[in-house]
C-alpha cells in the first residue's frame, strides 16, 4: 500500500501525531472521540502528480485524485460524484440583492454532497478488504453510504435517529443497507454506532471520526477554485450550512490547498449557517457559553446537538476572515421556496440554509450588497417533500371541467 502524498494523521487538539497506514479513528488521548484527527499532505508529492487542466471541465472529483487520502493502487469506487455546477442566479441575486451564485450539490448521485466523501470511504474499505461499513446519520450520510457500499460490493449497516424523514430511509433499503433506526437522537445514534465500531471491528465512516472520509469533502473547495478562475474572479463569500461542521472545514481546506498552490489568487470569506435549535458551533465561534445539546430544527441534517467537528469548522471561520450566524426554521423555508422559485433548484431544507443565511448577514451588515456569494445547496429537496409542502401553498384541487380553470384564470377572452 502507497499513500507518499500522506505525511502523517495529526490530533486537533494536542498535535500528537500517527501513521496514516494504521486504522487510527481519534486521538487516544482524550476522552471518547474528541481528539479528531486531520490528515497532513506533502505538497510537494502533490503537485508533482496533480496535472489537470483548470479548465473547468470536471467529469467528477477524481479529477482531484492527486490530493485524495487512498492508496496508488486503490481502484476508486464511484458513481461520478462532484463536478456541479455553479450557476448563475440572476433571478435570485435580484430577489436578495446581492450577486449570488448557487452551487448545486443536491445534484450528486445519491442526492447530496456526500457522496464526495462516501467515493473515499468505500474505496478505501474496500482497498483494506473489508466487507462491512457503517455509519451513523441524520440521514443523508446513511443514504449516501448505502448507494457507495452496494456499488462496492460491501455490506452496509447504518445507524439513524427514528424520526428520519421517510425519503431517507427509503433510500438505504432500496440500495440494500441494514438501516438500524434508533428510537433516540442523531446523538445517540451516533454514540451507539462507535460502539459498534469498537465490538465489532468494521469500518468505521462517521464524518468526524473517521479522519479520511471528510476529506473527499475538500472537492467542494478544489471545483469552486478551479470554476473560480474559470471565471475569472474569487466570490467574497462561500456559504454553508454546518451541522458537525466537516463539509465548510473540508471546503475550507480545499479552496485554501488551491490559492497555497497557486492555481488562484485569492480566498473567499466562509460563511457557516446554523438553525436557531442546534446552534452549538456557532455558540463556541462566538464563545457563548449558555450553549446546550438541543437539536430542534426542521433542517433535520444540521440537526446536530453535539457536533463532532466544532474545532475545525471554527478554524475553518476564523482563517478565511469568516462569519457564523443563525436562522430560523420559517426562515429557512422561504428560502428554499425562494431558490425553487427563483432558479428552478430544489433543495432540501439543509440545502437552502444558505440563502436563508444570506438574508440575515445581508440585514445585520454582514455581507456588503456589492460583494459577490456562492451559496452550496447541500441536498436535493425531492429527499424530504414533507417539510416543503409547510413552505408552498397547496395545489388547487379542481373537477375536470374547463369552467374550474376558467375560474382561477378567468376566461380566455378576457
Ligand atoms: C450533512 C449535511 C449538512 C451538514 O454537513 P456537516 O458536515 O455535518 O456540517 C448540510 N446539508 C446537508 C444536505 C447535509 O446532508
Ligand atoms: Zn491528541
Amino acid at each position: 500500500m502507497v499513500m507518499d502524498h500522506v505525511t502523517t494523521l495529526e490530533c486537533t487538539i494536542c498535535g500528537a501525531e500517527y501513521d496514516p497506514e494504521q486504522v487510527i479513528y481519534t486521538c487516544p488521548e482524550h476522552e471518547g472521540v474528541a481528539g479528531i484527527l486531520e490528515v497532513k499532505y506533502d505538497y510537494d508529492v502533490i503537485a508533482e502528480n496533480f496535472d489537470a487542466d483548470l479548465d473547468g471541465d470536471i467529469r467528477s472529483q477524481w479529477k482531484y485524485a492527486a490530493f485524495l487520502p487512498v492508496d496508488d493502487d486503490a481502484e476508486p469506487v464511484t458513481l461520478n460524484e462532484g463536478g456541479t455546477d455553479l450557476f448563475d442566479a440572476p433571478n435570485l441575486s435580484e430577489a436578495l440583492g446581492v450577486e449570488t451564485l448557487v452551487k448545486d450539490d443536491g445534484r450528486n448521485p445519491t442526492g447530496c454532497f456526500k457522496d464526495r466523501a462516501s467515493s473515499i470511504a468505500v474505496t478505501k474499505a474496500k482497498h483494506a478488504g473489508r466487507d462491512i461499513i457503517t455509519c451513523a446519520s441524520t440521514g443523508n450520510a446513511a443514504a449516501s453510504l448505502s448507494g457507495y457500499a452496494a456499488r462496492g460490493g460491501l455490506d452496509c449497516r447504518i445507524f439513524v435517529p427514528g424520526d428520519a424523514p421517510e425519503g431517507k430511509l427509503a433510500q438505504p433499503l432500496v440500495y440494500g443497507a441494514d438501516v438500524l433506526a434508533v428510537d433516540g437522537t442523531y446523538d445517540e445514534a451516533y454514540d451507539l454506532s462507535v460502539e459498534v465500531t469498537e465490538e465489532y471491528g468494521w469500518y468505521n465512516r462517521n464524518a468526524a471520526i473517521n479522519p479520511f472520509q471528510v476529506e473527499g469533502k475538500r472537492t467542494v473547495g478544489h471545483e469552486l477554485a478551479e470554476q473560480s478562475v474559470v471565471r475569472g474572479e474569487v466570490p467574497d463569500w462561500v456559504v454553508f450550512s454546518m451541522g458537525d461542521g466537516c463539509t465548510i472545514a473540508g471546503a475550507w481546506k480545499g479552496f485554501r490547498e488551491f490559492y497555497e498552490l497557486g492555481h488562484v489568487e485569492d480566498t473567499p470569506k466562509m460563511l457557516g449557517v446554523q438553525a436557531e435549535g442546534a446552534s452549538a458551533i456557532h455558540d463556541a465561534f462566538h464563545k457563548h457559553d449558555d450553549t446546550d445539546d438541543l437539536a430542534d430544527t426542521i433542517a433535520d441534517s444540521i440537526a446536530v446537538g453535539r457536533p463532532r467537528n466544532t474545532l475545525k469548522a471554527c478554524r475553518a471561520l476564523e482563517e478565511s476572515g469568516g462569519a457564523s450566524l443563525l436562522v430560523s426554521d420559517d426562515e429557512i423555508l422561504e428560502a428554499e421556496k425562494l431558490l425553487g422559485s427563483t432558479e428552478g433548484i430544489y433543495s432540501e431544507p439543509a440545502g437552502a440554509t444558505p440563502v436563508a443565511g444570506v438574508e440575515t448577514a445581508l440585514a445585520e451588515g454582514v455581507i456588503d450588497s456589492d460583494e459577490t456569494v456562492v451559496v452550496t445547496s447541500t441536498g436535493f429537496g425531492l429527499k424530504d417533500t414533507a417539510s416543503a409542502k409547510q413552505a408552498t401553498a397547496d395545489a388547487h384541487r379542481i373537477p375536470p371541467h374547463l369552467e374550474a380553470v376558467q375560474e382561477l384564470f378567468g376566461t380566455s377572452a378576457e
